[in-house]
């Protein structure tokens, strides 16, 4: 027996409970993991709360992150007591995720904890942060380094633009935090922001072409905040899009693109190829400052995270939530 947050749909509507369920439940994979923490991240605020269509299958555990200690294995790249962690791969929508104290995987979906970590600490950066990540690597990739300029982050308060920010400020990158809550600029000043922005200042229609400040730019909001970082991008610069915190249109010009060969790049945590998983979590490793992974993190109980989802929902909560699950 165990215990897992369960969300069910009936003709009229999905709900979210904490439930006890038994092993056999479980669905098929060839790793059984006694999970020791998972996560909160956006995409599970929007599964819980059922805001949009993640949850695929019903009745589903949520969860798209998890780190645990594998019970039993069948695949040949795990045996019993090996720790691994897992993100993605549609984990929490489509196969019962990681809000729970057990979850039975595909092994070729998990990566082997890193040493540099613990338990706690790999869910403390989980998918967000990894996402971060992917998205400091895609502005290296397209070469922009820190003597090109500023970076800005959007979203900076919450869990992919926290981590961005401390990634990006030890990285040696002047950054630029733009967050609708004024008020936690002293959090991102001690993540590494240098400067602290209004979102109000971004998020109003602009011009097609604005003056040039970023040489490059993680964005987590999209709509007219990302269209306003495109359009203030300097010439050749590279903005990173991996969210939709504000909205899923984008309503920009072709401007920065074809004027000032502005590159924008996707990115997309869930289906992101192994190798490319495994070097970022080796570089989360040894570009991640674990103080800074305190300050961005805190810790709930299993009973909290249905509550806890509906708070992120609304903007209130602040950097990576850890979920404890036992
Ligand atoms: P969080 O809820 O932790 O952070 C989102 C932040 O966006 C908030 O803290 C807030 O920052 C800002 N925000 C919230 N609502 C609005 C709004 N209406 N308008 C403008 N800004 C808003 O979420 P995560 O960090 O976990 O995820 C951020 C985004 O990235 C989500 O859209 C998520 O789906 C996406 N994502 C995508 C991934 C991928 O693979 N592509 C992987 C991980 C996340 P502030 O208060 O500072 O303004």
């Amino acid at each position: 027996m165990f215990q897992a947050i369960v969300i069910d749909k009936d003709s009229e509507r999905q709900q979210a409970a904490l439930q006890t369920l038994e092993d056999s439940q479980l669905p098929a994979g060839d790793v059984t993991v006694r999970v020791s923490h998972s996560t909160l991240n956006y995409k599970d605020g929007l599964a819980i709360t059922g805001r949009s269509p993640v949850v695929r299958k019903f009745p589903m555990v949520p969860g798209i992150d998890l780190v645990g200690e594998v019970e039993s294995s069948s695949h040949p790249a795990y045996r019993a007591g090996d720790w691994v962690i897992l993100n993605g791969w549609g984990v929490g929508e489509t196969h019962w995720g990681g809000l729970a104290q057990k979850a039975r995987l595909n092994g070729d979906w998990l990566v082997p904890l890193p040493q540099a970590f613990s338990p706690r600490q790999a869910m403390a950066i989980g998918t967000a942060g990894y996402t971060a990540m992917l998205c400091v690597m895609a502005l290296e990739r397209h070469g922009v380094r820190p003597e090109h300029g500023e970076i800005v982050v959007t979203g900076a308060a919450g869990g992919v633009g926290s981590v961005a920010i401390a990634l990006l400020s030890t990285l040696g990158y002047r950054v630029v935090a733009v967050t609708g809550r004024p008020g936690d600029a002293a959090y991102l000043q001690q993540l590494g922001a240098a400067e602290v922005m209004d979102r109000a200042l971004l998020s109003a229609p602009g011009k097609p072409l604005a003056k040039e400040r970023w040489a490059g730019a993680v964005d987590v909001v999209g709509s007219q905040v990302l269209a306003n970082v495109c359009a203030s991008t300097r010439y050749r610069g590279v903005v990173t899009a991996c969210g939709l915190a504000g909205g899923m249109d984008l309503p920009a010009t072709v401007a920065p693109f074809i004027l000032r060969g502005v590159t924008l790049v996707g990115i997309d945590s869930v289906m992101c190829p192994r190798e490319e998983r495994l070097v970022a979590w080796q570089r989360l490793a040894s570009d991640l400052q674990l103080d800074k992974l305190g300050q961005l993190s805190h810790d709930i109980g299993l009973g909290q995270a249905i509550d806890t989802a509906h708070q992120l929902l609304q903007g209130t909560v602040r950097g990576r939530v850890v979920v404890d699950v036992n």
